[in-house]
Protein backbone atom coordinates (compact mmCIF):
# COMPACT_ATOMS: atom_id res chain seq x y z
CA UNK A 1 0.00 0.00 0.00
CA UNK A 2 2.74 2.66 -0.60
CA UNK A 3 4.82 4.55 2.07
CA UNK A 4 2.62 5.66 4.96
CA UNK A 5 1.03 8.96 5.15
CA UNK A 6 3.75 11.50 5.27
CA UNK A 7 1.41 13.99 6.94
CA UNK A 8 -1.57 13.75 9.53
CA UNK A 9 -4.42 12.35 6.95
CA UNK A 10 -6.75 14.23 6.04
CA UNK A 11 -10.06 12.53 4.50
CA UNK A 12 -10.95 15.29 2.27
CA UNK A 13 -12.03 14.79 -1.07
CA UNK A 14 -9.54 17.36 -3.15
CA UNK A 15 -12.45 18.67 -5.13
CA UNK A 16 -13.94 21.92 -5.67
CA UNK A 17 -17.88 20.64 -5.76
CA UNK A 18 -18.74 20.18 -2.26
CA UNK A 19 -19.41 17.38 -0.69
CA UNK A 20 -21.68 14.59 -0.73
CA UNK A 21 -21.29 13.55 3.00
CA UNK A 22 -19.60 15.52 5.37
CA UNK A 23 -18.70 14.23 8.86
CA UNK A 24 -16.61 17.03 11.45
CA UNK A 25 -15.59 15.87 14.62
CA UNK A 26 -17.91 12.83 14.65
CA UNK A 27 -17.55 10.28 17.37
CA UNK A 28 -20.13 8.13 19.45
CA UNK A 29 -19.95 6.16 22.65
CA UNK A 30 -22.20 3.91 24.29
CA UNK A 31 -22.89 3.99 27.86
CA UNK A 32 -22.72 6.64 30.33
CA UNK A 33 -19.95 7.57 33.14
CA UNK A 34 -17.38 5.29 34.14
CA UNK A 35 -19.01 2.43 32.15
CA UNK A 36 -19.36 4.83 28.76
CA UNK A 37 -17.13 2.99 25.60
CA UNK A 38 -15.96 5.38 23.22
CA UNK A 39 -16.71 3.63 19.81
CA UNK A 40 -15.93 5.98 17.06
CA UNK A 41 -13.63 8.83 16.75
CA UNK A 42 -13.02 11.48 16.05
CA UNK A 43 -13.38 11.04 12.43
CA UNK A 44 -13.68 14.22 9.88
CA UNK A 45 -14.69 12.68 6.53
CA UNK A 46 -15.92 14.33 3.26
CA UNK A 47 -16.98 12.33 0.23
CA UNK A 48 -17.10 14.21 -3.07
CA UNK A 49 -20.52 13.14 -5.20
CA UNK A 50 -19.82 10.35 -7.54
CA UNK A 51 -17.02 9.23 -5.28
CA UNK A 52 -16.69 5.62 -4.15
CA UNK A 53 -14.89 5.30 -0.69
CA UNK A 54 -14.00 1.90 1.45
CA UNK A 55 -13.00 2.01 4.66
CA UNK A 56 -10.92 -0.25 6.39
CA UNK A 57 -10.60 -1.69 9.97
CA UNK A 58 -10.60 -3.96 12.50
CA UNK A 59 -13.57 -5.43 13.83
CA UNK A 60 -14.87 -3.65 16.43
CA UNK A 61 -13.36 -0.43 15.29
CA UNK A 62 -16.70 1.56 15.05
CA UNK A 63 -17.33 1.17 11.03
CA UNK A 64 -20.75 -0.37 11.15
CA UNK A 65 -21.44 2.84 14.09
CA UNK A 66 -20.13 5.32 11.71
CA UNK A 67 -22.42 3.78 8.92
CA UNK A 68 -25.58 3.59 10.76
CA UNK A 69 -25.14 7.46 11.83
CA UNK A 70 -24.62 8.02 8.18
CA UNK A 71 -28.11 6.27 7.40
CA UNK A 72 -30.11 8.40 10.46
CA UNK A 73 -30.23 4.96 12.81
CA UNK A 74 -28.37 6.49 15.28
CA UNK A 75 -27.19 9.82 16.60
CA UNK A 76 -23.67 10.95 17.34
CA UNK A 77 -22.05 11.49 20.66
CA UNK A 78 -20.67 14.59 19.65
CA UNK A 79 -19.96 16.44 16.11
CA UNK A 80 -22.05 16.17 13.24
CA UNK A 81 -22.42 14.28 9.82
CA UNK A 82 -24.59 15.86 6.96
CA UNK A 83 -25.32 14.17 3.60
CA UNK A 84 -26.12 17.33 0.78
CA UNK A 85 -29.19 16.35 -0.33
CA UNK A 86 -30.77 17.99 -3.98
CA UNK A 87 -34.17 16.35 -3.34
CA UNK A 88 -35.63 14.06 -0.97
CA UNK A 89 -34.27 11.23 -2.00
CA UNK A 90 -33.15 9.01 0.76
CA UNK A 91 -29.69 7.06 1.40
CA UNK A 92 -29.84 3.51 1.05
CA UNK A 93 -28.31 1.25 3.37
CA UNK A 94 -27.23 -2.57 2.68
CA UNK A 95 -26.53 -4.19 5.80
CA UNK A 96 -24.06 -7.29 6.61
CA UNK A 97 -26.76 -9.43 6.59
CA UNK A 98 -29.27 -7.90 3.48
CA UNK A 99 -31.93 -6.91 5.98
CA UNK A 100 -34.09 -8.23 2.78
CA UNK A 101 -37.90 -9.42 4.12
CA UNK A 102 -38.26 -13.26 4.18
CA UNK A 103 -42.26 -12.74 4.27
CA UNK A 104 -42.15 -10.61 0.57
CA UNK A 105 -41.68 -11.05 -3.22
CA UNK A 106 -38.57 -10.63 -4.86
CA UNK A 107 -40.55 -7.66 -6.11
CA UNK A 108 -42.18 -6.26 -3.10
CA UNK A 109 -38.96 -6.18 -1.87
CA UNK A 110 -37.60 -4.01 -4.35
CA UNK A 111 -40.59 -1.86 -4.66
CA UNK A 112 -40.57 -1.44 -0.98
CA UNK A 113 -38.72 1.79 -0.65
CA UNK A 114 -40.43 3.03 -3.77
CA UNK A 115 -43.79 2.12 -1.30
CA UNK A 116 -42.14 4.17 1.40
CA UNK A 117 -41.91 7.19 -0.97
CA UNK A 118 -45.43 6.58 -2.27
CA UNK A 119 -44.52 6.26 -5.29
CA UNK A 120 -47.38 4.97 -7.47
CA UNK A 121 -48.20 1.21 -7.50
CA UNK A 122 -47.94 1.10 -11.16
CA UNK A 123 -44.84 3.46 -11.56
CA UNK A 124 -43.08 1.40 -8.20
CA UNK A 125 -43.79 -1.70 -10.19
CA UNK A 126 -42.19 -1.08 -13.75
CA UNK A 127 -39.22 0.61 -11.49
CA UNK A 128 -38.93 -2.42 -9.76
CA UNK A 129 -39.00 -4.59 -12.50
CA UNK A 130 -36.72 -2.58 -14.04
CA UNK A 131 -33.84 -3.14 -11.54
CA UNK A 132 -35.02 -6.86 -11.60
CA UNK A 133 -33.98 -6.93 -14.98
CA UNK A 134 -30.11 -5.43 -14.62
CA UNK A 135 -29.30 -7.61 -12.14
CA UNK A 136 -30.15 -11.01 -13.63
CA UNK A 137 -33.50 -11.53 -11.19
CA UNK A 138 -36.14 -10.88 -14.28
CA UNK A 139 -37.68 -14.53 -13.64
CA UNK A 140 -37.86 -14.75 -9.74
CA UNK A 141 -40.09 -11.17 -9.63
CA UNK A 142 -42.53 -13.72 -7.62
CA UNK A 143 -40.44 -15.96 -5.92
CA UNK A 144 -39.68 -15.61 -2.23
CA UNK A 145 -35.91 -14.97 -0.50
CA UNK A 146 -36.12 -18.60 0.84
CA UNK A 147 -36.05 -19.95 -2.56
CA UNK A 148 -33.09 -17.63 -3.58
CA UNK A 149 -29.55 -18.29 -3.39
CA UNK A 150 -26.64 -15.89 -1.24
CA UNK A 151 -25.49 -14.29 -4.08
CA UNK A 152 -29.20 -13.81 -5.28
CA UNK A 153 -30.55 -12.72 -1.81
CA UNK A 154 -27.63 -10.01 -2.54
CA UNK A 155 -28.75 -8.66 -5.76
CA UNK A 156 -31.94 -8.40 -4.16
CA UNK A 157 -31.05 -5.96 -1.32
CA UNK A 158 -28.76 -4.21 -4.03
CA UNK A 159 -31.75 -3.50 -6.31
CA UNK A 160 -33.93 -2.56 -3.65
CA UNK A 161 -31.00 -0.19 -2.42
CA UNK A 162 -30.59 1.30 -5.97
CA UNK A 163 -34.19 1.47 -7.18
CA UNK A 164 -34.99 4.10 -4.59
CA UNK A 165 -31.82 6.28 -6.89
CA UNK A 166 -30.15 7.05 -3.12
CA UNK A 167 -28.26 10.13 -2.90
CA UNK A 168 -25.75 7.87 -1.37
CA UNK A 169 -25.32 4.21 -0.85
CA UNK A 170 -24.58 2.80 2.30
CA UNK A 171 -22.76 -0.69 2.33
CA UNK A 172 -21.37 -2.23 5.57
CA UNK A 173 -19.69 -5.47 4.58
CA UNK A 174 -22.15 -6.64 2.06
CA UNK A 175 -20.30 -9.23 0.76
CA UNK A 176 -18.62 -11.25 3.90
CA UNK A 177 -21.18 -14.15 3.64
CA UNK A 178 -20.40 -14.71 -0.15
CA UNK A 179 -17.60 -17.02 -1.25
CA UNK A 180 -14.64 -15.85 -2.80
CA UNK A 181 -16.34 -16.45 -6.26
CA UNK A 182 -19.29 -14.84 -6.07
CA UNK A 183 -17.84 -12.15 -4.14
CA UNK A 184 -15.68 -11.09 -7.27
CA UNK A 185 -19.28 -11.27 -9.63
CA UNK A 186 -20.87 -8.93 -7.04
CA UNK A 187 -17.82 -6.64 -6.80
CA UNK A 188 -17.77 -6.28 -10.65
CA UNK A 189 -21.49 -5.74 -10.45
CA UNK A 190 -21.44 -3.17 -7.77
CA UNK A 191 -18.55 -1.37 -9.51
CA UNK A 192 -20.64 -1.22 -13.02
CA UNK A 193 -23.87 -0.10 -11.37
CA UNK A 194 -22.30 2.71 -9.10
CA UNK A 195 -20.06 4.04 -12.41
CA UNK A 196 -23.53 4.05 -14.92
CA UNK A 197 -25.44 5.58 -12.03
CA UNK A 198 -22.68 8.26 -11.03
CA UNK A 199 -23.88 6.95 -7.40
CA UNK A 200 -21.97 7.94 -4.20
CA UNK A 201 -20.75 4.93 -2.31
CA UNK A 202 -19.34 4.43 1.34
CA UNK A 203 -18.63 0.89 1.70
CA UNK A 204 -17.32 -0.38 4.71
CA UNK A 205 -15.32 -3.91 4.90
CA UNK A 206 -12.52 -5.59 6.51
CA UNK A 207 -11.00 -6.56 3.52
CA UNK A 208 -8.11 -4.56 2.28
CA UNK A 209 -8.10 -5.94 -0.83
CA UNK A 210 -11.47 -5.48 -1.27
CA UNK A 211 -11.01 -2.20 -0.59
CA UNK A 212 -8.47 -1.79 -3.30
CA UNK A 213 -10.52 -3.81 -5.79
CA UNK A 214 -13.65 -1.14 -5.13
CA UNK A 215 -12.55 1.98 -4.02
CA UNK A 216 -11.84 4.88 -5.58
CA UNK A 217 -9.78 5.90 -2.27
CA UNK A 218 -9.07 3.43 0.99
CA UNK A 219 -9.61 4.96 4.58
CA UNK A 220 -8.12 2.96 7.02
CA UNK A 221 -9.29 3.15 10.73
CA UNK A 222 -7.96 2.53 13.80
CA UNK A 223 -8.61 -0.17 16.37
CA UNK A 224 -11.50 1.58 18.61
CA UNK A 225 -12.59 3.86 19.01
CA UNK A 226 -12.22 4.23 15.09
CA UNK A 227 -10.21 6.78 13.66
CA UNK A 228 -9.45 7.44 10.39
CA UNK A 229 -5.44 6.90 10.47
CA UNK A 230 -4.34 6.88 6.17
CA UNK A 231 -5.63 7.52 2.95
CA UNK A 232 -4.99 5.55 0.09
CA UNK A 233 -5.88 6.23 -3.88
CA UNK A 234 -4.63 4.80 -6.88
CA UNK A 235 -2.42 3.88 -7.99
CA UNK A 236 -2.61 1.46 -5.49
CA UNK A 237 1.27 -0.54 -4.57
CA UNK A 238 -0.62 -3.65 -5.74
CA UNK A 239 -2.27 -4.87 -8.53
CA UNK A 240 -5.27 -3.53 -9.00
CA UNK A 241 -7.22 -4.64 -12.25
CA UNK A 242 -7.88 -8.71 -13.80
CA UNK A 243 -4.51 -9.07 -12.88
CA UNK A 244 -5.63 -9.45 -9.38
CA UNK A 245 -7.52 -12.75 -10.05
CA UNK A 246 -4.52 -13.83 -11.34
CA UNK A 247 -2.28 -13.17 -8.81
CA UNK A 248 -1.65 -16.25 -6.17
CA UNK A 249 -1.59 -13.71 -2.79
CA UNK A 250 -5.05 -12.35 -4.04
CA UNK A 251 -6.90 -15.73 -4.94
CA UNK A 252 -7.13 -17.40 -0.77
P1 LIG B 1 -17.32 -2.64 13.53
O1 LIG B 1 -18.50 -2.50 12.64
O2 LIG B 1 -16.11 -1.88 13.09
O3 LIG B 1 -16.96 -4.08 13.79
P2 LIG B 1 -19.10 -1.48 15.52
O4 LIG B 1 -19.36 -0.11 15.01
O5 LIG B 1 -20.16 -2.49 15.32
O6 LIG B 1 -17.69 -2.01 14.97
O7 LIG B 1 -18.81 -1.39 17.08
C1 LIG B 1 -17.81 -0.55 17.64
C2 LIG B 1 -17.77 -0.76 19.13
O8 LIG B 1 -18.96 -0.26 19.72
C3 LIG B 1 -17.68 -2.23 19.55
O9 LIG B 1 -16.88 -2.31 20.70
C4 LIG B 1 -19.10 -2.59 19.86
O10 LIG B 1 -19.17 -3.64 20.80
C5 LIG B 1 -19.66 -1.29 20.42
N1 LIG B 1 -21.09 -1.14 20.16
C6 LIG B 1 -21.67 -1.05 18.94
N2 LIG B 1 -22.99 -0.87 19.06
C7 LIG B 1 -23.26 -0.84 20.40
C8 LIG B 1 -24.45 -0.69 21.18
N3 LIG B 1 -25.65 -0.49 20.59
N4 LIG B 1 -24.34 -0.71 22.53
C9 LIG B 1 -23.14 -0.87 23.11
N5 LIG B 1 -21.99 -1.03 22.45
C10 LIG B 1 -22.04 -1.01 21.10
MG1 LIG C 1 -19.60 -3.90 11.60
Amino acid sequence: MGDPHPNPPQATAPSVTAPKLRAHALSRSFGRGTRALAALGPVDLDIAPGEFTCIVGPSGCGKSTLLRIAAGLLRPTAGELSIRTASPRPAAMIFQDYGIHDWKTVLANVRFGLDIQRVPRREADARARDWLVRLGLADFAGAYPAELSGGMRQRVAIARALAVEPEILLMDEPFAALDAQLRTIMQDELLDLTQTTRTTTLFITHSLEEAIVLGDRVLVMSARPGRIIAEHRPPFARPRTGDIRSTPEFTA
